[in-house]
């Protein structure tokens, strides 16, 4: 048996690892787009490394298009089995999935055969989803049992644990998605997973702890009275749509709970926020036990007073002459497309506004170079100047950091874990987070390098399973 890494292998985009078993059979774990890097990308996204045609069925970790924008592709060249995700999961990957393939279209004016895929394929993929509750093991193919448990980073989020048929008895591998930090406010939390053989973890944060000294709702506050009161200028705060965008609408709900929102006007300019909003605020189950509670009691925690939702282009454009002080929540997170650019291609040069990144952005991504502080930056082909500030509030991230990362495979008992494999994240994130589980007994750690195939062996001696503690 053996696992590949054909995604998310020094980066922490495009993230794919396929399973290939002793009988030949192969089981695809997530199907990501790659995303933010540089001239790389289209090339990184036109082959996969393996045949698509080959694959037994896909698991989907979660709907965030890194981890299932490549599906349509995977499809449209000839995969045809079941892909296999929880139902809160399909219905965002429906409609992330769908705008991937419209921002395509239209960013590619020429023929059809530039994009990466079309909507048809789309609708295609999600016809081949099947639907799956969390904790409950089921068989993707026969003799293959799988569970998918909470990793509480999004809606519908699973880790998956596989109990897979080998030469010599049975393996066992548990792949991590993403793993959410313990403090969101939204999404219940990680649950503990069944003892695996081999591990394969994320590591976005692995090299640092949130700074959680203030509260988000206290530093939210504080950026927009700074900001729409004190400099009279507008906040910008670019936000994926599915997960972070409803994340900071749910804080600024609290601090109108709170009497403490300035009256100003709060813009979502994000056809795909408003749309995963909507979704979202459906799928009850999957929040906090609290906010089911103030849900069913009729609270809509994204609504607030001064909320204003802008769906066409005309509208958008429109907003960019907007000159009163006000907070603009926009896609995309990393500033790397979507509509958010042009509000900081005309907000960046004055000191008066403030762009505040809500999460993760790749060194080579717009947000990337703001907050590593270069001073002249090229938008759409014009260069320029950055006057305004720039900060980010880690604390909003999905991902967990170092110590939420080592809280998730707390589950796990060193001494029977064969392997681990440190995925989706930057060259440091994984060395520092390889380092704090080999001090944590974890052995041995891999950092593998992309389209890398890794024999996978649960056969060891019998000297060696003497020593294993009992469980
Ligand atoms: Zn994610």
């Amino acid at each position: 048996m053996n696992i590949s890494f054909h995604g998310a292998a020094g980066t922490v985009t495009g993230t794919k690892h396929l399973l290939t078993l002793d009988d030949g059979r192969k089981i695809l774990l997530d199907c990501g787009l790659f995303q933010g890097l540089g001239s790389q990308t289209a090339n990184l996204n036109q082959s996969f490394g393996f045949e698509p045609a080959e694959i037994g069925a896909v698991l989907l970790s979660h709907a965030h298009i890194d981890h299932s924008g490549l599906l349509p592709k995977l499809v449209a060249d000839g995969f045809n089995g079941p892909i296999f995700c929880t139902a809160p999961t399909r219905e965002l990957s429906s409609i992330l999935l769908m705008d991937s393939a419209q921002i395509q279209n239209q960013t590619h004016e020429g023929p059809d055969d530039q994009c990466i895929y079309t909507p048809e394929d789309v609708v295609k993929t999600i016809q081949q989803i099947k639907t799956i509750e969390f904790d409950e093991w089921f068989e993707p193919m026969p003799d293959v049992k799988v569970v998918f448990t909470r990793t509480g980073h999004l809606s519908g989020a699973a880790a998956i644990s596989l109990d897979l048929p080998a030469a010599h008895g049975r393996t066992t591998l548990a792949f991590s998605g993403d793993v959410g930090r313990h403090s969101h406010p939204l999404w219940q939390q990680a649950t503990a997973f069944p003892q695996a053989d081999y591990l394969v973890l994320e590591s976005t944060y692995g090299d640092r702890d949130h700074d959680l000294r203030s509260s988000n709702v206290d530093i939210l506050a504080s950026y927009i009275q700074h900001t729409c009161n004190e400099k009279k200028g507008k906040l910008i705060i670019p936000a994926f749509s599915v997960g972070r965008t409803q994340e900071i609408l749910y804080l600024l709900h609290q601090l109108e709970a709170e009497n403490r929102l300035p009256e100003l006007q709060y813009f979502v300019d994000s056809p795909l926020g408003i749309a995963a909003t909507h979704v979202l605020a459906s799928q009850l189950e999957e929040f906090k036990e609290n906010l089911q509670q103030s849900i069913g009691s009729g609270s809509d925690p994204f609504q607030f007073k001064g909320l204003k939702y802008v769906e066409s282009t005309e509208d958008s454009i429109r907003l960019k002459e907007y000159q009163e002080p006000c907070v603009i929540i926009a896609s995309s997170g990393t500033a790397d497309a979507g509509r958010v650019r042009h509000h900081i291609r005309e907000t960046l040069g004055d000191p008066k506004n403030t762009i505040l990144f809500s999460g993760y952005c790749g060194p080579q991504t717009l947000g990337g170079r703001l907050l590593s502080d270069d001073r002249i930056v090229s938008i759409a082909g014009e260069d320029i100047a950055v006057k305004a500030e720039i900060h980010q509030l880690l604390g909003l991230s999905a991902h967990g950091d170092s110590n939420d990362l080592c809280q998730f495979i707390a589950c796990q008992d060193p001494s029977l874990v064969r392997g681990i494999f440190i995925v989706h994240g930057e060259r440091n994130a994984r060395e520092r987070l390889a380092a704090r589980l080999k001090a944590k007994n974890f052995y041995p750690v891999t950092l593998p390098e992309m389209h890398e195939c890794i024999t996978l062996n649960r056969h060891v001696q019998t000297d060696q399973l003497s020593l294993a503690p009992a469980s």
